[in-house]
């Protein structure tokens, strides 16, 4: 989507520190750019190191200020470590994006994997847990600031064949909510972002009759576009929202309004 950015939201972030975990693909990608298009100083924190530097090298070409993290957030040392990195690099960290996340294969509960099960429950939610455990502290440091953590439209609906991913997401509400209350009073907003299905990599293996029935989840009559994800997570992010806290916002293309 290359709508150009209203100039009223081209320094909204000037001044502030961002950190996009799974920064470097999809809908984190779309994040890094738009955050960096608005001023922001991004740390891309992705799986593989040569993928966040590719995209900070990107964002760095535009004339933003972008730094590349690899980061694996299921493992806790390795997410206090790029956070430390983000505020060393750039003297605070004000703003997260906890995005990094994974399909996981499709089977019924009753013969889903119980590795698979452990693994995107480890990177679905868990690292979400351990990112705001992270992150927190820093942003309270900094004095203030926000978390958006993407869900998914599954945060709320059930889907066949996807118990794991569908319980993390449900669960990354509920932490979400959770750790607003936590800390409203403390000038830290966090709330979660329900995407519809975007087409993005994560649905790389989703082709034909399976493409097409995803498509008609959707009264929209299409997947979504990462950059109407990271339109909904901006917001949420800046001051313009300075009265949300705690909330879950779909952007799903009509998926949850029937
Ligand atoms: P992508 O696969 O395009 O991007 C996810 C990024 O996260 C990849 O760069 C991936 O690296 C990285 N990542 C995966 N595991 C880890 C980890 N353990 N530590 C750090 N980085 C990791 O997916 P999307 O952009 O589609 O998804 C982003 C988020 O949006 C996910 O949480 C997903 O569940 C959610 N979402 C996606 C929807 C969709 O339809 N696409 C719908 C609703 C929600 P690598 O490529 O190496 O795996």
């Amino acid at each position: 989507m290359s709508t150009p950015l209203p100039t009223a939201y081209e320094a909204e972030f000037a001044g502030k520190v961002a950190l996009v975990t799974g920064g470097a693909s999809g809908i984190g990608l779309a994040l890094s750019r738009r955050l960096a298009a608005s001023g922001a100083s991004v740390v891309v924190a992705d799986y593989h190191a040569d993928s966040a530097r590719k995209a900070a090298d990107e964002l760095r070409a535009t004339g933003a200020q972008a730094t590349a993290v690899a980061l694996d957030v299921t493992d806790p040392a390795s997410v206090e470590a790029g956070v430390r990195s983000a505020v060393d690099t750039f003297g605070a960290l004000h703003l997260a994006v906890n995005n990094a996340g994974i399909g996981g294969p499709s089977q019924p509960t009753g013969a889903y994997g119980v590795e698979d099960w452990d693994r995107v429950v480890a990177t679905n939610l868990s690292g979400v847990f351990y990112s705001m455990r992270y992150e927190l502290p820093a942003l309270l440091e900094a004095g203030g600031g926000a978390i958006v953590n993407i869900s998914s439209i599954l945060g709320t609906n059930g889907f066949a064949g996807s118990p794991a991913y569908v319980a993390a997401k449900h669960g990354v509400v509920g932490l979400t909510k959770t750790a607003a209350l936590e800390y409203a009073d403390r000038h830290i907003r966090i709330n979660a972002v329900g995407p519809g299905f975007i087409d993005t990599p994560l649905l790389r293996d989703t082709d034909g009759p399976a493409r097409d029935h995803l498509i008609s989840l959707h009264p929209a009559g299409r997947l979504g576009m990462s950059e109407e994800v990271a339109e909904l997570a901006a917001f949420l992010l800046s001051d313009r929202a300075s009265f949300i806290h705690g909330s879950y916002h779909l952007v799903d293309g009509g998926y949850s309004a029937s």
